[in-house]
C-alpha cells in the first residue's frame, strides 16, 4: 500500500512557489500581494487563515488581512471586495468561507475580479473550468489532482467516484477528473446525501474521493481491492483529534494507495493557494496577445 504523503508534496510545491515568487519579484519589482478577508470568529476559519498566512510568509507572498466582525453587513462586505478587486496593489483575493449566517457568499464571490480569484470560485472561473479554458482552479480539488500526478496515479480511463457535490470541492473535483486532458479523462460518478446504495457505487470505483464531512463513512466493505483513495474529509472528533471521511485503519490493507488525515489533502490545499496566487499575479500582469 502506498501512503500518499501530502506534506512532502506540498513542501515541494511551496518551494517551487518560492522560486517563482523570487523570479517574478525581480521581473515585476515586487512580490504578489494576497488579500485575506475573514468575517466573524469561526474557530476553524481562524486556524485555516493562520496556516495560509504562515505559508505566504514562507514563500514570500505578502498577505494582508481584513478581519471583519460577525455583524458586518452584506453591503459593507461587498464594498470591501469591490475595492480590493479594483486595487492595483492587490493580486489575489481570498474570502474565507463559510461566512456568518445572513451574508450571501455567492454575491460576494461574484464581485471578486476573476483574475484575482485565487480560490477559483468566481462564476467566470467555474465556467472556464467546465469548458476546458485556462482558469484559476479551486485549491482543494486542484491539490488532489497534483497529488495524483506526483505519484503517477493517472485517472485516465478509470472509474472515479466523488462523494460530495459542494461548489468548493465535490463539483470542481468531478470536473477536473473528467476533463479532456492527459491527466483527466476519468469516468466520473458524483454521489451525495440522496444517492441510493452509495456502498455499491463506491465498490465499482478505481478511485474514490470522499468530500463529505462525516467521520469514517467510507468503510472497508465499500472499497474494491486495489482502489486508490484520496480523502478530502476533515472531521474533528469529540476527543479533539482529526479524522477523514474514510475508515483508514479498516481500508488500509485493501487499497493500493491512500492519503492520511491529517497530512494528505490539507497541506496540498494551502500549497495550491500559493501557486494559484503566483499564477494570478502573472496573469494580471501579462500583456494580452492582441492589445
Ligand atoms: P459540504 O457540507 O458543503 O458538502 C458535503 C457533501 O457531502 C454534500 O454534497 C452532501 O450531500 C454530501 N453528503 C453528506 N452526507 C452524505 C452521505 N451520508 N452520503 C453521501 N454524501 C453525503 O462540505 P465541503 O464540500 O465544504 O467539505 C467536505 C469535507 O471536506 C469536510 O469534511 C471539510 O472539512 C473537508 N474539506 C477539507 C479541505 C482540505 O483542505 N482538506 C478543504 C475543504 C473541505 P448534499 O449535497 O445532498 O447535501
Amino acid at each position: 500500500m502506498l501512503l500518499i504523503d501530502g506534506k512532502k508534496v506540498a513542501a515541494e510545491l511551496r518551494a517551487r512557489a518560492k522560486n517563482d515568487v523570487d523570479a517574478i519579484a525581480r521581473e515585476y519589482g515586487r512580490p504578489p500581494h494576497l488579500a485575506v478577508v475573514l468575517v466573524g470568529d469561526d474557530p476553524a476559519s481562524q486556524i485555516y487563515v493562520r496556516y495560509k498566512e504562515k505559508a505566504c510568509e514562507e514563500v514570500g507572498i505578502v498577505s494582508r488581512m481584513w478581519r471583519l466582525d460577525a455583524g458586518t453587513s452584506q453591503c459593507q462586505l461587498e464594498k470591501l471586495i469591490t475595492e480590493l478587486s479594483g486595487s492595483e496593489d492587490i493580486d489575489g483575493i481570498l474570502l474565507q468561507l463559510p461566512l456568518p449566517r445572513g451574508l450571501d457568499a455567492n454575491r460576494c464571490l461574484a464581485l471578486v475580479d476573476p483574475k484575482k480569484d485565487v480560490d477559483g470560485f468566481h462564476p467566470e472561473n467555474v465556467g472556464r473550468l467546465s469548458i476546458g479554458m485556462p482558469s484559476l482552479k479551486p485549491c482543494t480539488p486542484y491539490g488532489v489532482m497534483k497529488l495524483l500526478e506526483y505519484y503517477g496515479l493517472s485517472p485516465a480511463g478509470k472509474r472515479a467516484v466523488v462523494v460530495g457535490r459542494s461548489n468548493i470541492v465535490g463539483k470542481p473535483m468531478a470536473m477536473l477528473l473528467a476533463a479532456q486532458n492527459p491527466f483527466g479523462n476519468a469516468t466520473v460518478t458524483i454521489c451525495h446525501s440522496r444517492t441510493q446504495d452509495l456502498a455499491e457505487i463506491c465498490r465499482q470505483a478505481d478511485l474514490i474521493v470522499p468530500a463529505i464531512g462525516k467521520p469514517r463513512l467510507i468503510t472497508r466493505d465499500m472499497v474494491k481491492p486495489g482502489a486508490v483513495i484520496v480523502d478530502v474529509g476533515m472531521n474533528r472528533l469529540p476527543d479533539g483529534t482529526l479524522c477523514g471521511d474514510v475508515d483508514f485503519e479498516g481500508v488500509k490493507d485493501v487499497v493500493s494507495a491512500i492519503t492520511p488525515v491529517p497530512g494528505g489533502v490539507g497541506p496540498m490545499t494551502i500549497a495550491t493557494l500559493m501557486s494559484n496566487t503566483v499564477e494570478a499575479y502573472r496573469w494580471r500582469l501579462e500583456k494580452p496577445a492582441c492589445p
